[in-house]
């Protein structure tokens, strides 16, 4: 029996103009899996993803999540079902201090009740925690991409996208990245993965795809893409 969708898209399209940034992309997280989307500079992943997200209207396609069609709704209406997008280059913002800045997660809260998920963002992150009333600006990368995800989980999100989340961090801190996101997995959050660190990237997930220039070119089990030496070469550059 096959898991229960959780996102499906279907033939999705984004264009700016004359540029066609996602071409015809079929792609699906079922509940509980860890999914990631690799490719290079320009393959179009961002493009993906805000058009998920809802910040662009797609040129064509369908997105559902849950069972219902989602593609003309608003992206404070996705957030509000669970959908939530950590983005490229965290987002926060440097002026507020921490806790204003998880209060953003929740503010599209439609129960009201994200009291318990903000301590349990605390509990997760001490080093927020202890500097709750600072500015965002003093964090260090590592602890603002912490923020920038714990202001989606104060969303209590079921589908958490992130992308290229270890962009610029150090590699200590790549690593809590990434058994963070293993982490959130196993407490139930499934995740779509918009990775340039191949390696790190297909070591989480169980499936991953490959888009070059707007096109899903390769899809597979994770270890299967891991060891296609051709991969990297092909589409993703050198790392
Ligand atoms: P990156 O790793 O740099 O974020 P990416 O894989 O996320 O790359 P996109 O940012 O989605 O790729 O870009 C895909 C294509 O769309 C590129 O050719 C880019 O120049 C173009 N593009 C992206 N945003 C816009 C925009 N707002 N207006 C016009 N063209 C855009």
């Amino acid at each position: 029996r096959r898991a229960a969708m959780l996102l499906e898209v279907t033939g999705l399209h984004v264009r700016y103009g004359r540029t066609h940034a996602v071409k015809a992309v079929d792609l699906h997280v079922a509940e509980g899996e860890i999914v990631t989307v690799l490719g290079a500079n320009g393959a179009g992943k961002t493009s993906l993803l805000r058009a998920l997200h809802g910040a662009v209207k797609p040129a064509g396609g369908s997105i559902r999540f849950a069972g219902d069609d989602l593609t003309a709704q608003s992206s404070a209406e996705r957030v509000t079902r669970g959908m939530m997008l950590v983005p490229e280059g965290r987002q926060i913002f440097v002026s507020m201090s921490v806790h204003e800045n998880l209060l953003m997660g929740a503010y599209l809260r439609r129960d009201g009740d994200w009291a318990r998920d903000l301590k349990s963002v605390y509990d997760r992150f001490p080093n927020l925690a202890e500097r709750r009333d600072m500015p965002a600006s003093v964090l260090s990368g590592g602890e603002q991409q912490m923020l920038a995800i714990g202001r989606a989980l104060v969303s209590r999100p079921r589908l958490v996208m992130l992308d290229e989340p270890s962009l610029g961090l150090s590699p200590l801190f790549v690593n809590n990245l990434f058994n963070l996101i293993k982490e959130l997995n196993r407490d139930g959050i499934s995740i779509l993965l918009v990775e340039q660190n191949t390696a790190m990237a297909l070591e989480v997930a169980s499936r991953g795809y490959v888009l070059e220039l707007g096109s899903l070119v390769l899809e597979g089990g994770a270890d299967a893409l891991a060891g296609n030496a051709a991969l990297a070469e092909a589409y993703l550059g050198d790392h």
